[in-house]
């Protein structure tokens, strides 16, 4: 095994994106594990509204975002 193959090897454990981004500030909420602690908003609120959003907890108190927020 050289250099390279080793490299790549490693590379595949490492995560280039972050699970889950403040959706106000970006800063990373959820790596692997959480590192922020976090709002989400999985629930299909209407139907048709973009609710996959993930806000830190600094944000959600900053703007108040309620449980079932129109954005
Ligand atoms: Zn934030």
């Amino acid at each position: 095994m050289n250099n390279n193959d080793l490299r790549r090897y490693i590379f595949t454990f490492l995560r280039k994106e972050p699970k889950e981004l403040c959706f106000i500030c970006k800063d990373i909420c959820v790596w692997d594990n959480t590192v922020k602690k976090h709002v989400s908003m999985n629930k299909d609120i209407y139907g048709f509204l973009h609710t996959n959003q993930t806000y830190c907890l600094e944000c959600w108190y900053k703007y108040k975002i309620p449980q079932c927020a129109i954005i």
